[in-house]
């Protein structure tokens, strides 16, 4: 499914190399907006969102740094500064703008718009479709990864597949055949005692992240289920 056109703002006081970079970008499909002052590029933000600027940092007006600080105070909007020197890059990366990534001239527009699909891809956060967030719990099943209330839980194999199980319909009782069966690769030679071994470090490791939280109900005679978000 195509994804709703873009728009980029490119800050850019030099023509030929503001002329490339909206060449390319439009090339690869996206709106793009182009300002050759700091004034003018704040004052279009004002009216017309815009998914990402690139920012040229020695602009006539004002410093792009500058710029950067302003756009930052009125919301996230990802940035990529373009830098002349590689003494300004030490000044980006120190001054902790926000700025999400940034490129040196003289760069090639391929350089720049993976950059800019990547920064994109970042601001829009993981693909839903691989990641599930609920709850306090982040389930990023593409890296085997699940986090409750923002700290990555350290899993053996065996914790990671029952939680996985128990995240993806919370509330749900599941009876301690049914986890066995979904977690274990030989389901045959675990015992009932052995998932609930596992359930006890797995609220031990819970614990540690949430000292207050029990998201791990017991259902006395039928099994376990996740606390219901
Ligand atoms: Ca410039």
């Amino acid at each position: 499914m195509p994804e709703p056109r873009q728009t980029i703002l490119v800050v850019e006081d030099e023509p030929p190399i503001a002329e490339t970079i909206v060449y390319a970008l439009q090339t690869e499909g996206w709106a793009v907006l182009w300002k050759t002052t700091g004034r003018d590029a704040l004052a279009v933000m004002q009216d017309q969102p815009v998914a990402l600027v690139v920012l040229d940092v020695g602009l006539p007006d004002m410093s792009g740094l500058d710029v950067c600080r302003e756009i930052q105070r009125r919301g996230p909007v990802p940035v990529i500064f373009l830098t002349a020197r590689s003494s300004e890059v030490d000044r980006i990366v120190g001054l902790e703008l926000g700025a999400d990534d940034y490129v040196a001239k003289p760069f090639s527009p391929r350089e720049l718009t993976a950059r800019v699909r990547a920064v994109l891809r970042r601001a829009r956060g993981p693909d839903p479709a691989a990641t599930a967030a609920t709850g306090g719990w982040s389930h990023d099943a593409a890296r085997c990864r699940i986090t409750y209330t923002g700290k990555v839980l350290d899993l053996t194999r065996n914790e990671y597949r029952l939680l996985s199980v128990l995240l993806a319909a919370p509330g749900r009782v599941f009876s301690r055949d049914q986890l066995m069966t979904a977690a274990w690769d030989d389901p045959g030679a675990a015992l009932d005692r052995t998932v609930d071994a596992h359930i006890k470090m797995l609220r031990a490791k819970l614990r540690e992240a949430a000292p207050a939280a029990d998201p791990i109900v017991t259902h006395r005679g039928l099994g376990y289920s996740l606390r219901e978000p």
